[in-house]
C-alpha cells in the first residue's frame, strides 16, 4: 500500500515562540525534549518499511525536529537503511524553524537527500514580526545563516511561508525577496490562531478570505512570467497539474485526503495534522499493526469527511480543480456544520482570475501527456 507518515519528532517542543504557532505551547522553552523511544522508532520504522509502497515517504515535524538532535537522525537513517526492503525509495523531508541549522546538519541532509522545509516569512520585518525567540528577539538572522549552511552544500530546500496580517498585503514585495536571494521552491499557508489547536472548535483564521484571494492573485501575475514560470509555488504547481489532468499531490486539492499517518512523538497515530485529539486518536504504534490504522473506526470516519461536500462545492464551476479545500476549514465563525471552506472565496476569485492564463499554461503540456499516452499503446 502506498502511504506516508509524519513524526511529531520532538511533540510540541520547540525552541521558538512564534506567537502564532497554533500547535506549540511551550513558549520557546521546553523542558527536556520529547523524542520517540527506540522501540517505538523501531517497530513504527519496521512496520512502515514493510509495508509502504516501492516509495517510502517518512516527513520530520515538531515542535522543532532537529532538538532531537544529530545522532537521533543518524539512527533514523541507520534504521533505515537496516530495514528498507530491497529497491525501496526512501524519501526524507523535515520541516525546520532553521536556526539550529549548522555545518554538520547541512552536511547530513545533503548526504542522506533530505528535503529540508525552512519556515521564513519574508523579508526581516516581515519575519520577525511574530517568528522570535523565548526572549521575543525575532529570528531572521539565524534562519538565513541556516539556509546559508545549506546553500552551501548544496542540500535541497525550499521555503515555507505562514501568510498573515503581517505579509498578507505584500506579494510582490516577497517575490522579489524570493527572487534576489535565488529561493525558488516556496509553499505558503495561511495563519490559523493558536486556539485552532481544538479540532472540533471552529477554526479561527487570521486573514480574510478577501485578503488571502487577493494575495494568490498578485503572486500569481508575478509567478507566471508571460507564460514562463521559473518558480515553483506549490499551490500553483498543483493547480497546473490539475489542468493538465493529472492528480495533484497537496491534499486540499485530491478527492480524498491522501492515505498518511500522524504519528506523535509517543507513538499515538492520528490520521491529519489537523486532526489531533482524544476523538481522533487512532492508538499507538506500539499495540497495533502500523498498516491496520487504516482499518480503525477512526480513520473510516475522518475519511468519510473531505467527500462530504456541501452543496455548493457540489455545484461549483472550480470544483474540478479545488476539490472543496480541507473538512478542517468548513468548520468557522457561527457557519452552519455543513459550510464551504473559509477560504472558498479566495479559491473562487483565484480561480476566476487566473483561469485564462492556467489554461494557456496546460494546453501544450496536456497534448504533450496524451501524445505520450497514445505512443505507449
Ligand atoms: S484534513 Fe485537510 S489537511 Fe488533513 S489531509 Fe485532509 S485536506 Fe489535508
Ligand atoms: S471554490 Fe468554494 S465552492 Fe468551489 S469547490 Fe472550492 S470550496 Fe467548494
Amino acid at each position: 500500500m502506498q502511504y506516508g507518515i509524519m513524526w511529531k519528532t520532538v511533540s510540541e517542543d520547540c525552541n521558538l515562540a512564534c506567537d502564532y504557532c497554533y500547535y506549540s505551547r511551550v513558549l520557546g522553552r521546553p523542558q527536556g525534549i520529547r523524542t520517540p523511544s527506540p522501540a517505538i522508532l523501531e517497530k513504527t520504522l519496521r512496520d512502515y518499511l514493510a509495508t509502504c509502497g516501492p516509495v517510502a515517504s517518512i516527513a520530520w515535524q515538531g515542535g522543532e525536529p532537529l532538538l532531537a538532535g544529530l545522532p537521533f537522525f543518524q539512527r533514523v537513517v541507520a534504521l533505515e537503511g537496516e530495514l528498507a526492503r530491497p529497491r525501496t525509495t526512501i524519501s526524507n523531508a523535515v520541516q525546520t524553524n532553521g536556526v539550529l541549522i549548522n555545518q554538520a546538519w547541512a552536511r547530513f541532509f545533503l548526504q542522506y537527500r533530505f528535503l529540508v522545509g525552512v519556515s521564513l516569512d519574508g523579508p526581516q520585518t516581515a519575519h520577525d514580526a511574530h517568528r522570535v525567540d523565548a526572549g521575543g528577539r525575532g529570528t531572521f538572522d539565524r534562519v538565513m545563516r541556516g539556509i546559508g549552511w545549506l546553500e552551501q552544500v548544496g542540500a535541497d530546500f525550499n521555503i515555507l511561508t505562514v501568510v498573515g496580517p503581517h505579509n498578507v498585503g505584500r506579494g510582490g514585495e516577497l517575490m522579489a525577496f524570493y527572487r534576489e536571494h535565488g529561493f525558488r521552491w516556496i509553499q505558503f499557508i495561511p495563519q490559523m490562531a493558536f486556539q485552532s489547536q481544538t479540532v472540533d472548535d471552529p477554526g479561527i483564521f487570521a486573514i480574510s478570505p478577501q485578503a488571502y484571494g487577493d494575495f494568490l492573485c498578485e503572486v500569481f501575475d508575478v509567478w507566471y512570467r508571460d507564460g514562463h514560470p521559473d518558480t515553483s509555488i506549490r499551490f500553483f504547481d498543483n493547480v497546473v497539474q490539475s489542468y493538465v489532468g493529472l492528480q495533484p499531490d497537496l491534499c486540499t486539492m485530491r478527492k480524498h485526503c491522501p492515505a498518511h499517518l500522524i504519528v506523535e512523538s509517543n507513538g499515538d497515530l492520528y490520521p491529519c495534522d489537523f486532526y489531533i485529539g482524544d476523538e481522533w486518536r487512532i492508538g499507538n504504534v506500539a499495540d497495533m499493526a502500523l498498516a491496520d490504522a487504516f482499518n480503525s473506526e477512526v480513520y473510516h470516519r475522518f475519511a468519510d469527511l473531505k467527500p462530504d461536500l456541501p452543496e455548493s462545492c457540489q455545484r461549483c464551476q472550480w470544483l474540478a480543480h479545488c476539490r472543496g479545500g480541507c473538512p478542517r476549514n468548513r468548520q468557522w465563525d457561527d457557519q452552519p456544520e455543513h459550510a464551504a471552506d473559509y477560504f472558498c472565496a479566495s479559491f473562487q476569485q483565484f480561480f476566476a482570475y487566473a483561469n485564462q492564463r492556467l489554461e494557456r499554461l496546460a494546453a501544450p503540456l496536456r497534448r504533450a501527456r496524451t501524445q505520450s499516452l497514445l505512443q505507449r499503446i
